[in-house]
């Protein structure tokens, strides 16, 4: 079928089974959240104050990786906490290659030599996503709480960018917008396109990323009321940006939702598909979203947990979540309706 009739009708699966509340499409990729443990101190965080020592072996991830492999899911994403604090994430990685599973990982890009960045380009992981919260490593480290944080992640992408040559790996940073850096998010823009990325993604800033539903309208991180003119500009320079380039990854819709979400205005516009585009496997073994667990991965399989009756409840909750996090992984795939969708994957 040709790719834009299989994206098309992807999307249409996607979007029926949010309306009848049943997964008609399986989750295009699986989250394996492989430790809370974390070498930064993030301002913003709350997985490195975690005391939950939680985490799945080696032989526990290389089960769920052939059951997503067995289910014929094509991707996984590998997250934390930061990924590579784990000695065994080489073999984790090596095992997902050796069942050709394209990979993305999340990291803050500090842990990283040169010798493990080769291995990393040489096997299935096809995208990288970057954290880089400023221009400046006085803004990068004071955000990330460690200070050097910022020059290791220059070097890191430096060597990535040196010894990718023409593999297929993907370099993207993810910028999490609050108070502390709104002056500087256009030139991350450009510092990013300077170092060779393939592309930034914005997110702003959660009031609680252990419960992403919590709201907290004193959280000294948000942008406050007093700097929300500031906010729309920088927001509408970079939708100028988005509209004549895809170098930014979010959707125009989701750019224009966070003008509401850091003045605490209700989102109504926003869709979010959490649980229905992807699964998220927690360091204690259970398939969750942000409004409860699906199943136990010690009890159940990846699939019976997707398919669960608890599954369905929670994923009923989130149909009615009234306080959208905008996370962009989780938004509406098809920007607003799915006729616009269809729209423009026929152009
Ligand atoms: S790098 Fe990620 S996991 Fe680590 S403290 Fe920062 S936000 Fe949290
Ligand atoms: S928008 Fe979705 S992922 Fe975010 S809090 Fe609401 S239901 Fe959860």
């Amino acid at each position: 079928m040709h790719w834009k009739l299989k994206k098309l009708s992807h999307l249409y699966g996607l979007h029926l089974s949010r309306v009848l509340n049943r997964p008609l499409v399986k989750p295009s990729t699986i989250t394996i959240t492989l430790t809370s443990r974390c070498n930064l101190r993030c301002i913003m965080c709350d997985h490195w104050k975690s005391k939950n020592k939680d985490e799945l072996s080696l032989e526990e991830i290389k089960n769920i990786i052939d059951q997503i492999s067995d289910w014929g899911i094509k991707g996984i994403d590998l997250s934390g906490g930061e990924p590579f604090m784990r000695k065994d994430i080489f073999d984790i990685i090596q095992y997902a290659t050796s069942k050709k599973i394209a990979m993305n990982i999340t990291t803050n890009a500090t842990l990283l030599n040169k010798k493990e960045i080769e291995k990393i380009i040489n096997s299935s992981v096809r995208r990288i996503q970057i954290s880089l919260d400023g221009t400046k490593a006085e803004t990068h480290d004071l955000i990330r709480g460690v200070e050097g944080t910022f020059n290791k992640v220059i070097k890191t992408i430096d060597y990535f960018d040196e010894l990718k040559n023409k593999k297929d790996i993907k370099l993207n940073i993810t910028t999490v917008i609050m108070k502390q850096n709104l002056t500087e998010l256009l030139e991350i823009i450009e510092l990013a396109k300077k170092l060779n990325l393939n592309s930034i993604t914005f997110q702003p800033v959660v009031d609680d990323n252990l419960d992403i539903r919590r709201r907290n309208a004193l959280n000294p991180l948000r942008i406050p009321d007093s700097k929300s003119g500031l906010m729309d500009k920088v927001i509408n320079d970079i939708i100028k940006i988005r509209k004549r380039d895809p170098f930014v990854g979010n959707s125009i819709q989701h750019l224009e939702s966070m003008k509401r979400y850091f003045r605490n205005k209700p989102l109504k516009e926003v869709k979010c598909y959490a649980g229905f585009i992807f699964g998220i496997v927690a360091p204690n073994g259970r398939l969750w979203s942000c409004m409860g667990d699906f199943g136990n991965l010690y009890k159940e399989t990846i699939k019976e947990a997707w398919f669960s009756k608890e599954a369905g409840e929670k994923r009923k909750m989130i149909k009615k979540c009234k306080t959208p996090c905008l996370y962009p992984c989780y938004l509406n795939p098809d920007e607003g309706s799915i006729i616009k969708a269809t729209i423009n994957n026929l152009k």
